[in-house]
């Protein structure tokens, strides 16, 4: 049965970088809602139009749009053995849909880790942190420089700072995480499904618990 790992924590934790690893190690898509929204608004359609809006303010874009676009992604042949989803669920209304579709497309959801830190930590992160403009990859100024400032070790494209990691726009995201996201994490700890893992280690460690969790 397809298995699906939901990758959940608050912005800033690390989930884009680890993510980004696991999927590499595990052949699994790296499946980003966050990253399916930039994409849209890069391309100017109207989902990214929409998108926009909410993204800019720090706020979560309305359920019924984000599960759509989900639904188009995971339905994609890529997806059939399952995929890592890294930004979603963010409300429980998501959780509730994605059990839905899941069970349609005779999937589940396997394991849910969940990476932690303290606010400060969060706050620190995002400030410093540095993204590619090709492929997103993930850098920070000061924890994971790139061997060249402002440009991708990966695809040695450019690097940019962006909009939503703004002081103002960080601590509202941070305060949305608390309101609308951190629910998930009892969600799934009641269902079984949970793996905590302390995400203020260096990124190998916390890719070493996650590998570990995921028992691969
Ligand atoms: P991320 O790259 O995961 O930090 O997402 C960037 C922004 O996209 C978030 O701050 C939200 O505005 C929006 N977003 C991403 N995923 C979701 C989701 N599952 N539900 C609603 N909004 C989302």
């Amino acid at each position: 049965m397809p298995a699906f790992i939901v990758l959940l924590g608050p912005p800033g934790v690390g989930k884009g970088t680890q993510a980004k690893i696991i999927a590499a190690a595990t052949g699994l898509p790296h499946v980003s809602s966050g990253d399916l929204f930039r994409e849209n608004i890069k391309n100017e359609t109207e989902l990214g139009r929409l998108a926009q809006s909410y993204i800019s303010k720090g706020e979560l874009v309305p359920d019924d749009v984000t599960i759509g676009m989900i639904r188009d992604r995971i339905s994609r042949p890529d997806c059939k053995s399952g995929a890592l989803l890294d930004g979603f669920p963010r409300t429980t209304v998501q959780a509730a849909a994605l059990e839905n579709l899941l069970a349609e497309f005779g999937g589940k959801v396997d394991t849910v880790p969940y990476i932690s830190a303290s606010e400060s930590t969060l706050v620190e992160r995002l400030g410093g942190r540095w993204n590619c403009k090709a492929q997103g990859h993930v850098f920070h100024e000061k924890h994971n420089p790139p061997k060249q400032a402002g440009v991708c070790d990966f695809d040695g494209s450019e690097l940019y700072q962006r909009d939503d990691d703004k002081a103002e726009t960080v601590t509202r995201r941070i305060q949305v995480y608390f309101a609308q996201t951190a629910p998930l994490v009892a969600y799934y700890r009641e269902r079984g499904r949970l793996s905590e893992i302390d995400g203020a280690q260096p990124i190998e460690k916390v890719t070493a618990d996650l590998l570990a969790a995921l028992k691969m």
